[in-house]
């Protein structure tokens, strides 16, 4: 068959009969029935088990997943319906109002209704003429977020795919500014030893070598020790060593802890660093008036990280990177080659960015800024907050169990039998404590109840709920100390060693 013989057909030259295409009264149909689909499934979130925690090979056997491509194609009625009810059935939601774990949050509607409208116009937002509106709605999202986070709107920013690649877009504008000439090899890199693994990342993809980190460490509550950053840094420029930058984070995965920001905005200063937050977790805790004040240092800062699928609450994947000087972004990132002509005259995001061709990213997030605006915002992060806070202060009156921290919207605590309460400093109840608590935290996930993470918390393993959910109540916080006791005695009765009873 040659292109002559195709183009003659005459039927093609109207239209072409592809196994993709939908009808407007077909898509017209198949879409009301996916959103009444997931209409339903948002109606009845609470009464569903947060996650069936199933074994991959339950859930390999409910997809066929050893079933090879298919030869022919299925009509997308049945295939819709079909894959609606595999994903209901087998998947944690985090959007339920109990799903505690992590820093993870739901997705606000609005945006899993903004995912629908990107992809319908299917802009490629690496560059202005291919996507008008598309980009300056983003440039518009990017102002929004530092108008909230009390940073500076002339900022250069873009969305990327999360919290690791925003800190590290803001990593590689910094390393971009070093002067020309400087050994790469000298340069180093100073974060607290609670920063997010995404700097270890950072370092190797810029090539700065496993020497390059100097890990500092904290005070009591997990925030950074400037002393000990400011001596660091001393000792490495009387080593003829290059300091670059500073990671101060702003919401520990951990516990929620806040570095002193303005303490190492002012250090970096005198210092000539530069100065990145890593405000994945609590940047957006910045608008919230009841937050550590030490947040609000973040309006200092050469670049800021943000995670809009975290506080948010935007459907993943949405990051956002914010850098001072916009120069710098576009320093590290812009190239101009023969087959681009794209004008200069507004942003084409390829040249802020690692990305080329881009998704829509940042409709959802303005979607659900301007449907909630600031004050919406602002309270349901306080919220948050408040339901950390409450659960806090209920825990210290439960007899079996022991509040360790509470840090943001991050709250947490050991279960500790009644009778071993007293024994917690002897060695061998100290390791069956974090034992049980392993065991315990399995057993909250595995009665679909509840879900929470965990963290290390003075060396003792806790169990750690962190509210990122706009869909959890009081009354979801009244329930956390019942089944936790309730579940902790079973795996008491079952996992204790004979030599620890009595
Ligand atoms: C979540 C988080 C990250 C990583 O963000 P992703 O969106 O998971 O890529 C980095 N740092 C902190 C403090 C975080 O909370």
């Amino acid at each position: 068959m040659n292109l002559q013989t195709v183009t003659d057909e005459p039927e093609l030259r109207r239209s072409r009969d592809t196994p993709l295409d939908l009808s407007p009264e077909e898509f017209r149909r198949l879409g009301h029935r996916l959103v009444d689909r997931v209409a339903d499934l948002l109606g009845t979130l609470a009464e569903r088990p947060v996650t069936p925690a199933e074994t991959p090979g339950a859930v390999r056997a409910a997809l066929d997943a050893d079933r090879g491509l298919p030869e022919h194609g299925t009509a997308p009625d049945e295939l819709l319906e079909r894959t609606s009810t595999l994903l209901f059935d087998h998947s944690l939601f985090n959007g339920h109002p109990r799903f505690l774990g992590y820093i993870t949050a739901g997705a606000a509607p609005i945006g899993i209704l903004g995912e629908l409208l990107a992809a319908t116009v299917n802009a490629n937002v690496g560059a202005w003429p291919l996507a008008p509106m598309a980009s300056e709605i983003e440039a518009q999202t990017v102002r929004w977020i530092a108008e909230l986070l009390g940073y500076p709107t002339e900022c250069g920013g873009l969305l990327v795919s999360g919290g690791n690649v925003a800190n590290l877009t803001c990593f590689l504008a910094a390393l971009a500014a070093v002067p020309d000439g400087t050994p790469r090899e000298r340069l180093r890199v100073y974060a607290s030893k609670e920063t997010h693994t995404w700097i270890q990342k950072a370092v190797d993809v810029a090539g700065l070598g496993a020497g390059a980190m100097r890990w500092i460490g904290t005070d009591g509550e997990q925030r950074l020790d400037v002393e000990l950053l400011r001596r660091a840094i001393e000792a490495d420029r009387a080593a003829g060593d290059r300091p670059l930058l500073v990671v101060g984070t702003a919401g520990s995965v951990s516990t929620g802890a806040v570095d002193p920001l303005p303490a190492i905005a002012a250090l970096c200063r005198e210092q000539g660093l530069w100065f990145h937050v890593d405000g994945a977790y609590g940047a957006f805790a910045a608008a919230v008036p009841e937050a550590p004040d030490d947040l609000r240092g973040l309006s200092e800062a050469d670049s800021v990280a943000v995670d809009p699928h975290k506080w948010l609450y935007a459907p993943l994947e949405a990051g956002g990177a914010l850098v001072r000087d916009p120069e710098a972004l576009r320093r590290a990132f812009s190239h101009k080659p023969p087959y681009y002509h794209f004008g200069e005259a507004a942003t084409n995001y390829l040249d802020w960015g690692l990305q080329n061709s881009r998704g829509f990213r940042a409709l959802k997030v303005w979607l659900a800024l301007a449907q909630a605006g600031r004050s919406g915002y602002v309270r349901m992060i306080s919220e948050d907050i408040g339901l950390a806070r409450e659960l806090y202060r209920r825990l210290g009156d439960e007899a079996e169990i022991e509040p360790l921290s509470l840090g943001l919207s991050i709250t947490t605590f050991r279960f500790v039998p009644a009778d071993l309460r007293s024994r917690v400093a002897e060695p061998a109840v100290a390791s069956y404590l974090d034992e049980l608590n392993l065991d315990l935290l399995g057993r909250i996930e595995r009665s679909g109840e509840l879900f929470v993470s965990n963290a290390v918390v003075g060396g003792r393993f806790a169990l750690r709920p962190c509210f990122v959910n706009f869909r959890t109540t009081q009354a979801d916080v009244e329930a956390i100390p019942r089944i936790v006791e309730r579940l902790g005695r079973a795996a008491d009765a079952e996992v204790r060693p004979a030599e620890l009873h009595g």
